[in-house]
């Protein structure tokens, strides 16, 4: 019998009271001035990899605010690139990535982010989880779960799985989520992890969700 998460209704109304005043985290955030494209959802997706969520707005905001299609992209050089997306961790790496995967895009894309896991998995630096964000927020896409590091913590410390790593988890929240959940999943959890269910010493006492936890793995609380 495939198992259930007990009371997810309750859950996830919880957590919308809960994570309304936190807006949507920065990936999946509206840019002024900036257009709301696959590429631009792509480009935010890699600079936000092992960045604070402040540095990559203010990076994305700087880079694609005026570069945001592929044929934009290349015409820079790295060093500009690098300039305008400083302080984001690992620049100079993001830098050659995002102006070799703009390159990939127009030799074998036609200049477009393509709408399927495979076709983004082949894209150099893009793995599963940024795959699945482009699918979600870039293609408007539903049936994906994208899983990062507060998507795979919470969902183990809550006791609805046991798994080692974010693969494993989006496969077994594939089994037991139900599937009205999965768009909204990903924003929730991100920003719940951001403020409430951090990865050392979670707010367990100001937490919507405390009498549906089973708190695996969590030593200290605030
Ligand atoms: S009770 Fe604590 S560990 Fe459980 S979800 Fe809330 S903050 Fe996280």
């Amino acid at each position: 019998m495939t198992k259930t998460i007990q009371h997810v209704d309750d859950i996830f109304r919880l957590l919308k009271q809960q994570m309304a005043p936190h807006g949507k985290p920065t990936v999946s955030q509206k840019k002024p001035h900036v257009p709301e494209t696959p590429f631009v959802t792509l480009i935010s997706c890699l600079l936000s990899l092992r960045t604070k969520d402040e540095v990559t707005a203010q990076a994305s905001r700087r880079l694609l605010t005026k570069y945001h299609t592929p044929e934009m992209i290349t015409q820079l050089n790295l060093k500009q690139i690098e300039t305008m997306i400083y302080p984001v961790g690992f620049y100079k790496t993001k830098a050659r990535r995002i102006k070799d995967i703009s390159q990939t895009l127009l030799d074998e894309f036609e200049g477009n982010v393509p709408d399927t896991m495979d076709g983004l998995l082949r894209l150099k630096g893009v793995g599963r989880k940024t795959a699945n964000i482009v699918m979600v927020y870039g293609h408007k896409k539903h049936g994906y779960l994208p899983i990062d590091t507060h998507c795979h913590r919470i969902p183990n410390r809550l006791g609805w799985i046991t798994t080692k790593t974010p693969e494993e988890t989006e496969q077994a929240l594939l089994k037991i989520l139900p599937r009205e959940y999965w768009d909204d999943f990903n924003d929730l959890f991100v920003r719940f992890g951001q403020t409430i269910c951090v990865p050392i010493s979670p707010f367990c006492s100001i937490c919507s969700l405390e009498k549906y936890c089973k708190k695996i793995g969590v030593k200290n609380c605030r």
